[in-house]
């Protein structure tokens, strides 16, 4: 489709906001100052405390902390709990609604202590909560949350060990609830209710028929792993009322997976389990809880689109939809409204972290200059490139295009068979990059550019090499193609001149960043500066502070960057309130089972063995012997001296 190209005119700030789209999908957060400095407003208003994130990585540096570094911004944290909280209490209130709302945070979205921690303190005010699906995160859960107004929710597969820890956690006063996934876990909550003596808070997840599209829609609709059917909620029922315990079934839960881009599935599904909940009271069961789970979206690309990296509502809209939609059903039955929870996770800390690191390298194809006489040969493909490179005009950028991909592509086969030379390939691929270069000059111009005409950036594209792990870092990257907004954090007084593409240090192919937001939808390159000699270069991916941190990895033996977080003060100052330093190259060598101090013990061997036979001297023993420790002991990504 042709695009509208504006007039070429100086370069300000106001154009990267806009190039970047910083302000789509910053939500208030992130803006560009005067100096081209990305700056952070933890509020979400401009007005508000504000820092200059350059000035943050030099103040890092200058204490030695090395890049990478994923910084979290902890009063982002607290601003999105406080939002959240804000817009439900509004949609309350003016829609009239009889009950209140709770939120939880899932354990699993970001399971660092610093995070749960943090959310428990900034939640606190607002009574929010926990949910944990498996044992490891229920023990933290129980020895972080101290609110009792609070609710701990319990979702995942039980044993014994498990209810009898929540069955306790409910004995010493917390909101403790039982989310039944499957039949059988309601006997054995019974029987360790009766046994330790305590009333069990039970809710059951139910399966909807409703699905969400996106990366996540198996986790709802007929085939998800999840949630009982309804004729399984009929037995939990009946066997309840055999037992006269019908008072302790007070929740129902679904979740119809993560990043649910489109309104209208979030609707659907509330719609579905408001009937099943009114159903459940008409059956007599005590509820009082309607939890929805999660799947509030983020709008990581900012076309506010129902693309899966977008979100086409706003976070006002969705509390709406969601307390209308409960009204709507449950007011035709005079059912009593519910507290509603939320589940979300993505959208309380998605926004805190940023992942910071500096290019390390930039490799670019610089052709030579084409020849002032072609070499003789038996064709005349050479001819016929260098006559394309003259034709380029702007009435003709397709068809040169056309052209030029033609003779490209038979330079290859004739290469290929034999019937010309390594320097004739050499010299047509040369040709082939002028004639790009020169078409995408000269289309810059126009006011129409053809679609194929703006994707030359993806092969002219430069590979801008980044001190990062995206297995470790960015792990979304590589496993769902997730997007996330990457911007240099300083420069963005200048315009960007080279488009690239972002490897990583890894030595895998995968490891690359090569899809970048791009208003609506994905671009495969993304315009960065030029390097300076003497003065590094920094990228930052942002809304980074969901998922990405536990499911990363350590392919090729990167480990977990160093992590900064910070505070931000009304009057703008910063505190850094907690580091956690990366993995040193022993550490991640320990995770997989290497004993450091044998493999000291056998390269001492070894340098003695070589001394022994000649091939090095005592001093080389000392200088190996040094480097081997000094290795052991660094940070796994590439260092400064
Ligand atoms: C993963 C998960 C969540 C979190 O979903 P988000 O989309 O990140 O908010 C909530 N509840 C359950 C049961 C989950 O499995």
């Amino acid at each position: 489709m042709p695009v509208t190209k504006k007039k070429t005119k100086k370069w300000s700030t106001q154009d990267a906001i806009d190039f970047y789209g910083v302000d789509r999908w910053g939500a208030g957060y992130f803006s560009v100052d005067k100096n081209g400095d990305i700056v952070i407003s933890p509020s979400g208003k401009k007005e508000g405390p504000h820092v200059s994130l350059p000035k943050v990585v030099k103040c890092m540096l200058d204490r030695g902390m090395d890049m990478p570094v994923l910084l979290r911004i902890e009063n982002i944290l607290g601003s999105q709990i406080k939002t959240l909280h804000e817009t439900f209490a509004k949609a309350i209130k003016e829609l009239d609604y009889k009950g209140s709302y709770k939120g939880v945070f899932p354990i699993k979205v970001n399971q660092q202590e610093q995070v749960v921690e943090a959310i428990a303190q900034f939640g606190s005010k607002f009574d929010h909560g926990l949910e944990a699906g498996s044992k490891p995160e229920l023990i933290a859960a129980i020895s972080i949350l101290e609110n009792r107004n609070a609710c701990l929710i319990c979702n995942g597969y039980k044993d014994e060990e498990f209810i009898d820890l929540g069955l306790y956690a409910t004995k010493m006063g917390l909101q403790c609830f039982f989310v039944i996934e499957i039949p059988d876990e309601l006997e054995l909550i019974l029987e360790r209710a009766a046994k330790i003596g305590v009333q069990p808070n039970i809710g059951i997840r139910i399966k909807l028929a409703a699905k969400a599209e996106g990366k996540w829609a198996e986790s709802g609709g007929d085939s998800s792993v999840f949630g009982l059917n309804m004729s399984q909620i009929i037995y939990i029922i009946d066997r309840l009322k055999e037992e006269n315990k019908l008072d302790c079934l007070k929740l129902l839960h679904y979740h119809i997976g993560s990043q649910i881009s489109n309104i209208r599935d979030i609707r659907v599904g509330v719609m579905e389990a408001c009937r099943i909940y009114d159903e459940l009271i008409q059956e007599g069961a005590a509820m009082g809880y309607l939890d929805l789970g999660g799947g509030l979206a983020v709008d990581y690309d900012g076309s506010r689109t129902n693309e899966p990296s977008s979100r086409n509502y706003s976070l006002e809209e969705y509390c709406f939809d969601i307390v209308e939609t409960i009204t709507t059903v449950l007011d035709k039955s005079s059912t009593p409204h519910p507290t509603i929870i939320t589940e979300s996770g993505r959208a309380i800390v998605a926004y805190y972290s940023v992942l910071l690191f500096n290019v390390l390298d930039v490799s670019s194809y610089v052709p030579q200059p084409i020849p002032k006489q072609l070499p003789k040969t038996s064709n005349d493909l050479l001819e016929n490139l260098l006559s394309t490179y003259k034709m380029v005009s702007p009435k003709d950028v397709q068809e040169c295009y056309n052209d030029t991909l033609f003779y490209r592509d038979q330079a290859r086969q004739l290469f290929k068979h034999g019937q010309i030379s390594i320097r004739e390939r050499a010299i047509a691929e040369d040709l082939f990059r002028h004639i790009l270069l020169k078409i995408a000059k000269t289309a810059a111009k126009l006011q129409h550019v053809p679609r194929e005409i703006q994707e030359i950036n993806d092969i002219l594209s430069d590979v801008y090499y980044g001190n990062f792990s995206v297995f470790q870092s960015l792990p979304d990257v590589w496993a769902i193609n997730q997007l996330f907004p990457v911007v240099p954090i300083h420069r963005l007084d200048e315009a960007p001149s080279r488009p690239a593409i972002i490897a990583d240090i890894t030595c895998d192919c995968d490891g690359k960043i090569d899809m970048f937001p791009n208003g609506e939808g994905a671009k495969g390159t993304i315009m960065l500066h030029d390097l300076k000699e003497q003065e590094e270069y920094y990228l930052g991916v942002f809304l980074v502070g969901a998922y990405q941190e536990t499911l990363g990895d350590l392919h090729n033996l990167f480990g977990d960057t160093n992590v900064v977080s910070i505070n931000i003060n009304d009057d703008s100052s910063y505190e850094f309130v907690r580091e956690l330093e990366g993995d040193s190259v022993a550490d991640i060598l320990s995770y997989v089972e290497y004993d450091v101090k044998a493999m000291k013990q056998r390269i001492k061997k070894f340098a003695e063995d070589s001394i022994h036979k000649g091939f090095i001297k005592v001093k080389d023993r000392k200088v190996i012997l040094h480097m081997f420790d000094e290795g052991l002991r660094g940070y796994s990504y590439f260092e400064k001296e």
